[in-house]
């Protein structure tokens, strides 16, 4: 199974003077979503597309002379987040095609579901894939069109045949479009930005470039800015509304606000409703920085409870997830997190993390605590229990390594060695959003969309 989970970031920056510097910029606020590689294409004012990708950071893989070459009013950008089972070089994006209706850039942040049907059903067309990546499939259905469609129809009839979630900024022929699945899985947002527009996965992107946020763009929607404004377009009539709760709870920055409500807003309710459903006896609160610095915040103020540094992050150390092995994942977090042991000496200390996916974490941290002097440590999640794998571009991995798919809550207190461990119920998720529907398919198992070869 081709699973190749991408936890992304994109952006489009349209009608702006030296727009790849700015995208240079509005990347490097998306940095969080994406630490693999990166990359931007920008269209020329003689029309040509020009592309600089690379392995890294945002800082590290443009140097100026390569922005310098990224001429033009139009760019598109995209950072990659770097996962188990990744593939090489060849899946950083943007992705530039040339096709049958003419070249184009294309970058997209999601999972697509019914991704191995239609990559067979190309391949038998005589389809050629340079990448595993769902991007460039998109790109084959978008370039396989007739050019006489335009560019609208050709985008509206691939995404028609795409199930799953996708976020994508595509540029063709000076204009900048920007369309997102049916569901809603992922953000993406639009703002005013001088004369030209931008479009952003979050809206941190947004506010870093002085832009003014104008709206989402809606699930089902696809739009396209050019020389006239900003175009809306429809390539479903079904609205979903399935944000990804873990967009909320974990992948966002707290200062971006998803489909209006504010991340470190929704997380600070999720930590107080944490409190009313599970009150422990606890001297201090301490948060696992910085991912549950506003749930902790929450769950002090309703307990009352002194907020202090337990735990002090390494910030030069990336984050857990990107080593591949669990023995080195398990140093990865001795590397990042330390206790603060004047602060947890001889306390009863609430630790309050975002989530348990695989224990490792949350096992070393009890243990760190207790090393530290602890008297009592307790775990406090502000999410369900996560047991089933996400399908549409969180990479949490199989069913098999979520801690959460075989244990019982005491088991996996027992497992990582708290005093007691306690889970936000997944009506609290629900109040703490002010939503009525959210994607919790990784709490609850019920998936929005058909699972088809992952079933
Ligand atoms: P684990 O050690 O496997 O239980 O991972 C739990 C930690 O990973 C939590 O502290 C979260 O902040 C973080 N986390 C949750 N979801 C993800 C994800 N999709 N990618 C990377 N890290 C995550
Ligand atoms: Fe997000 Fe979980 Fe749904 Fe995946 S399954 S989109 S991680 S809520």
């Amino acid at each position: 199974m081709k699973e190749i989970h991408e936890e992304c970031g994109v952006l489009g920056i349209y009608g702006a003077e030296q727009a790849s510097r700015l995208a240079f910029l509005g990347l490097q606020s998306l940095q969080h979503r994406g630490q693999q590689g990166c990359g931007i294409a920008a269209t020329g004012d003689d029309g040509s597309i020009r592309l600089h990708k690379g392995a890294g950071l945002v800082k590290d893989v443009f140097s100026g002379a390569d922005l310098e070459r990224l001429q033009g009013r139009i760019c598109i950008g995209h950072v990659r987040y770097p996962t188990t089972n990744v593939g090489g070089m060849e899946n950083l994006q943007p992705f530039c095609i040339s096709s049958k209706a003419g070249r184009f850039a294309l970058a997209h942040n999601g999972n697509i579901v019914n991704v191995d049907s239609i990559r067979a059903h190309l391949e038998t067309l005589g389809h050629l894939f340079h990448s595993t990546s769902d991007s460039e499939l998109f790109g084959h259905l978008i370039g396989m069109e007739h050019v006489s469609n335009g560019w609208v129809a050709n985008i509206i009839s691939a995404a028609r045949r795409l199930d799953g979630a996708f976020c994508t900024v595509i540029m063709a022929d000076g204009v900048l479009y920007a369309c997102r699945d049916k569901y809603g899985f992922h953000p993406l947002s639009l703002g005013k930005l001088g004369e030209g527009y931008v479009v952003a996965s979050e809206t941190c992107a947004l506010n870093a470039l002085g832009a003014e946020f104008i709206r989402d763009v809606e699930p089902g929607e696809l739009v396209a800015i050019g020389p006239g404004g900003v175009e809306s377009y429809r390539h479903s009539q079904f609205v979903g509304r399935r944000m990804c709760a873990m967009e909320y709870i974990y992948f966002a920055r707290p200062d971006s606000d998803i489909e209006g409500c504010g991340v470190h807003i929704f997380r600070k309710r999720t930590g107080k409703l944490l409190y009313e459903e599970h009150p422990v006896p606890a001297d201090i609160v301490t948060c696992v920085p910085e991912s549950s610095q506003s749930a902790a915040i929450g769950y002090a103020e309703a307990g009352r409870i002194p907020l202090e540094m337990g735990l002090i992050k390494n910030m030069y150390v990336a984050r857990t997830f990107i080593q591949p092995a669990q023995s080195m994942r398990e140093i990865g977090v001795k590397m990042k997190l330390s206790p603060v042991r004047s602060v947890v000496r001889g306390k009863s200390v609430a630790v309050i993390d975002d989530s348990i996916v695989r224990g490792t974490t949350s096992r070393q941290i009890v243990q760190m605590l207790r090393d530290a002097g602890a008297r009592e440590v307790h775990m406090l999640i502000a999410s369900p229990k996560y047991a089933w794998p996400c399908f549409y571009g969180i990479d949490t991995g199989s069913k098999e390594q979520l801690i959460g798919s075989s244990h019982t809550t005491e088991e996996i207190c027992k497992f990582i060695g708290a005093d007691s461990l306690h889970y936000l119920s997944e009506k609290a998720l629900f109040a703490a959003s002010g939503r009525e529907s959210l994607c919790t398919a990784c709490f609850s198992g019920k998936y929005p969309t058909e699972l088809y070869d992952h079933e």
